[in-house]
């Protein structure tokens, strides 16, 4: 690095959910150009995108506690910022006299709109904003059905991947011994702390947020996640991935949503792992399609860009959902009586994250059983998720609702109580979030195993009754969905 390099204006580097430093193409350009670097994140409330939920808001604040320590390792600095997007760039950039910004696609069609329109703001007045695909292992869009119209069906979209090679990564390079070129002076910069981003306490003086500390937010964290995952849980990784009492999945996704590490990463890994080790391939190609339906979930976001609440299929416009607040309400706390379901509510509330299984199920749950819009449940999974992700959440969503692309079959409706005897045999998932109640059920709705759960205590709060009857729920889910169909034949 020369004094002519330190001296001359920098390049901005501005943060958005791709909050790390390797693997992360922009960072390496800005590197490659030799010119110091002004790394940024602007908070901006903008109200035209979807503001992130309380859950989400953790994670970033505890993100960019974990970037602006890294940065200061490289003996870089990370300004925030917080107001308009559009007004904080120009005038840092003008002050700087910066010619250049670096930044990543989000995807998130709200965000690339604003994108458009900021690139040619920019534009005119002499700076190049350029964005990068540091997100996805190919750009929505990218790939195309023989008919060249977008893959709304995963498994020719997930064939179509493989064949393009996105997926087989053989090298990362290194940016770790590249110096870091720093401005002659550093702008003024809000503290995290000063973005309000952590939640308060809840009215009865707790804070909600405890919980979530099995997570370890930023790079490392993230990293850390994957070791872990690829020495211990990989192997039976197909076997268990269904099982909410067993540490059997990545914990990866908060890490995806925030952009704490790469796809490509998670995949060069895993197939290190699965080279050294021919036991863990059919493991790897498993996991490898679970990560490949979030890149299906950003094709259909691409969409559909108001994928959290417009039915993908439209013929969904006119379904009738019940209005019920209380059960609503019994769904929300984990009160619907239903083990698996409550125990699934109680984990997201706890934790901020919810087994992919229990997902399906606590969802279909909500949708079929209660006739519920679904759109009421992706909003809630929004705030309390630390993964809650613009794509995966309400893809998932309409997924289970059967209004989404490839969804699930109307008549799916899963059984709570027989997905809790098959995929929680032994009950240990639902007692790590249902304790302390008396069993008060006749047993119709309840597995064999629920009594171990509840305390007989007779000072013991009754455990819910069940919100509605399976079978009745069931009939009722059908019958509805039928006439639904039945009505659009008749037109
Ligand atoms: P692993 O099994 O280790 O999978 C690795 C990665 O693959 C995940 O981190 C994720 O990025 C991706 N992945 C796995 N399963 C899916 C899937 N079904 N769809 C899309 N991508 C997947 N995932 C989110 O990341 N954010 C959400 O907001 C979200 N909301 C969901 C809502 C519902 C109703 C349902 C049914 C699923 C939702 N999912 C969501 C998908 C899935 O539940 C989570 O990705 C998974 O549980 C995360 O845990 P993991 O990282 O240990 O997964």
């Amino acid at each position: 690095m020369t004094e002519k390099h330190i001296q001359s204006a920098p390049v901005i580097l501005w943060f958005r959910f791709d909050l790390r430093l390797h693997d992360h193409a922009g960072v390496r350009a800005a590197l490659e150009t030799g010119q110091p670097i002004l790394p940024l994140y602007i908070w901006d409330e903008n109200p035209a995108t979807r503001p992130l939920g309380a859950a989400s808001k953790w994670w970033l604040h505890h993100s960019l506690e974990a970037l602006y320590a890294d940065l200061q390792k490289h003996g870089s600095r990370l300004t925030i910022e917080r107001g308009n997007t559009h007004i904080i760039l120009a005038s840092i950039a003008k002050e700087y006299k910066a010619k250049t910004i670096y930044c990543s696609h989000t995807f998130d069609p709200e965000n690339e709109r604003n994108d458009a329109e900021l690139t040619d703001e920019l534009r005119s007045a002499g700076i190049t904003l350029h964005r990068i695909n540091n997100t996805l292992l190919t750009a929505p869009g990218a790939l195309q059905t023989q008919g060249g119209t977008p893959f709304r069906v995963f498994t020719p979209f997930y064939k179509s991947l493989l064949a393009s090679g996105a997926c087989d990564i053989d090298t990362l390079p290194d940016l770790t011994t590249m110096p870091w070129p720093r401005p002659s002076q550093w702008p003024a910069s809000l503290a995290v702390a000063d973005l309000g981003l952590k939640p308060g306490l809840t009215p009865s003086g707790q804070d909600w947020a405890q919980g979530f500390n099995r997570f370890k937010p930023g790079e490392a964290g993230a990293r850390g996640a994957l070791r872990h995952f690829l020495k211990n849980n990989l192997q039976a990784y197909d076997s268990e991935r269904d099982r909410p009492d067993l540490d059997a999945t990545s914990h990866l996704s908060p890490h995806l949503r925030f952009g704490e590490i790469s796809p490509q990463r998670i995949l060069h890994e895993t197939a290190r792992a699965a080279e050294a080790d021919n036991r863990l391939a059919a493991a790897a190609d498993k996991f490898r399609a679970e990560l490949a339906w979030r890149e299906f979930s950003y094709g259909l976001l691409a969409q559909q860009p108001s994928l959290y609440n417009i039915n993908f299929r439209r013929d969904f416009d006119r379904f009738e959902w019940r209005h019920d607040e209380k059960q609503f309400r019994d769904w929300c706390r984990g009160e619907t009586g239903y083990e698996l379901v409550d125990a699934g509510m109680r984990e997201l509330w706890q934790t901020g994250y919810m087994h992919n299984r229990v997902r399906m199920v606590a969802a279909s749950f909500l949708i079929k059983h209660l006739l519920i819009d679904w759109r009421r449940g992706e909003q809630w999974f929004w705030d309390c998720l630390l993964d809650a992700d613009p794509a995966n959440n309400p893809a998932s969503w309409q997924w289970v609702a059967g209004s989404g692309a490839d969804a699930a079959p109307y008549f799916r409706v899963f059984n709570p109580i027989t997905q809790a005897e098959k995929f929680d045999p032994n009950g240990e998932y639902r007692a790590r979030y249902i304790q302390g109640y008396t069993h008060t059920s006749t047993g119709r709705n309840h597995s064999k195993k629920a009594a171990e759960l509840f305390d007989k205590a007779n000072n013991s709060p009754k455990y819910p009754q069940p919100v509605v009857d399976h079978v009745f729920a069931r009939d009722r889910a059908l019958q509805a969905y039928k006439n639904r169909i039945v009505d659009e034949d008749q037109e």
